[in-house]
């Protein structure tokens, strides 16, 4: 445990210091929720209203050609490139998460036909395991959706494996997979590996073409702030990308688009991924959010999110001595993303009574309070008062109130 005054000095000495300055943080508010949504980076609102008013309203259908607006699932798929060890002509923005999975999973099944299992874990976001379930249904192929324990996945690698279907990092608990480590073992299987990277991308420094990964995609909206429902990302290693059959076969992954051939004909590379029309102005919202990482080095964002869990760590250790709350991350700081989580009694109306006193972290069911480290706008000092409100809210009962115990929607 430190002293305010010490969490003060150490964001004093911090070479990230001056990029918080970038986003728009509510006052009176610690945000520890940017692995579920990304702040508004401040100069996203005038280049989205330029967007509107002067692309948009003035260029009208030329934009797609004056304002590069078809371009940009390429050019901003390069730009998440960067942090994702991936090359240019590797990564596309486009659609969801969900939707690129659909993507990629057809895509790597039919390339090995002959294996029937999908090898999943059960931490694995919901969403990816539905997308694997809904595509065994509807392609009747007989494949198997195998979800062992994460541990267990490494000894679940056998020749009967097609796909090794996983996310880097645990949503509930942040542990994280070793990913070069399972590629390699899936590989020497004659398996292809899909990596979910939507708590990895922006979250730490991630290297697709080093852990020699087949696909990936990820979430634009989280670490990568790009706003409410902001496009999602797809990446395939360069030597896959021309033996992938389109499953999602639309316009705008075809060869020539406006040749208006009735015949499909998959685009060469990557851009055989799109589908159909890009959301432009997401899309542009994603880009402008991408230059807050201009000259940020990944390395030290990863070195200061650690610094950042082990003080969040050890301040609620030292201090909160609640026996319903225990920590659901790994300790080891190597097996962690960007996040810490504790299993938490009552941790719905807990994390209710913490927002309301400006503390936003999120709950996920059954029992977990999870609280995303974001360098680029998070401080030592934040952490310090987010550990201190969290010890208020256990040691005062102020969790203990009926409106806080009633769920909304979106938890
Ligand atoms: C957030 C998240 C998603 C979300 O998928 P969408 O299709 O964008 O809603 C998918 N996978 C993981 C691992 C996530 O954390």
């Amino acid at each position: 445990m430190i002293t305010r005054k010490a969490a003060e000095a150490l964001d004093r000495a911090d070479p990230l210091r001056s990029k918080r300055d970038l986003f728009v943080i509510p006052d009176n508010t610690i945000y520890l929720d940017g692995n579920s949504l990304g702040p508004l980076p401040r100069h996203v609102a005038k280049r989205l209203a330029d967007a509107v008013s002067a692309e948009w309203g003035q260029s009208l259908i030329r934009g797609w050609n004056a304002h590069g607006w078809f371009d940009l699932p390429r050019t901003v798929g390069d730009r998440i490139g960067k942090l994702i060890g991936a090359r240019p002509g590797t990564v596309i923005a486009a659609d969801s998460t969900s939707i690129n999975l659909v993507k990629v999973l057809t895509a790597a099944l039919r390339l090995k036909p002959g294996r029937r299992v999908i090898l999943s874990d059960n931490g694995n976001f919901p969403s990816d395991l539905y997308v694997a379930q809904g595509i065994i249904k509807a392609l009747r192929g007989g494949w198997e959706l195998r979800t062992v324990a994460p541990e267990a996945v490494e000894c679940e690698i056998d020749d009967n494996l097609a796909v090794l279907m996983l996310t880097e990092v645990d949503y509930r608990t942040g542990r994280k997979h070793d990913m070069k480590r399972l590629i390699a073992k899936a590989h020497r299987a004659g398996a292809l590996a899909i990596w979910d990277l939507s708590h990895s991308a922006g979250a730490f420094p991630v290297d697709l073409e080093d852990g020699d990964a087949d696909f990936a995609v990820g979430c634009g909206y989280k670490y990568l702030n790009g706003g409410p429902g902001a496009p999602a990302f797809v990446y395939v290693r360069p030597e896959l990308q021309d033996r992938v059959e389109p499953s999602l076969a639309g316009w705008m992954g075809h060869a020539a688009p406006f040749a208006f051939d009735p015949d499909y004909r998959p685009a060469p590379g990557i851009d055989r991924l799109r589908a159909g029309t890009p959301g432009v102005l997401s899309m542009i919202a994603l880009d402008s959010a991408l230059d807050v990482w201009q000259g940020v080095d990944m390395q030290a964002v990863r070195d200061k999110s650690v610094r950042l869990a082990e003080l969040f760590i050890s301040e609620i250790e030292g201090r909160c001595r609640d026996p319903g709350l225990h920590l659901a991350s790994p300790r080891d700081a190597n097996e962690r993303g960007s996040q810490v989580s504790f299993h938490c009694a009552h941790g719905y109306a807990v994390m209710q009574a913490l927002i309301a006193h400006g503390v936003i972290g999120d709950f996920r069911a059954p029992d977990i309070i999870r609280f995303g480290l974001t360098p680029l706008y998070i401080g030592f000092a934040d952490i310090w008062d987010a550990a201190h409100m969290l010890e208020r809210v256990l040691v005062d009962r102020l969790w203990d109130r009926a409106d806080f115990k009633t769920k909304a929607p979106v938890t």
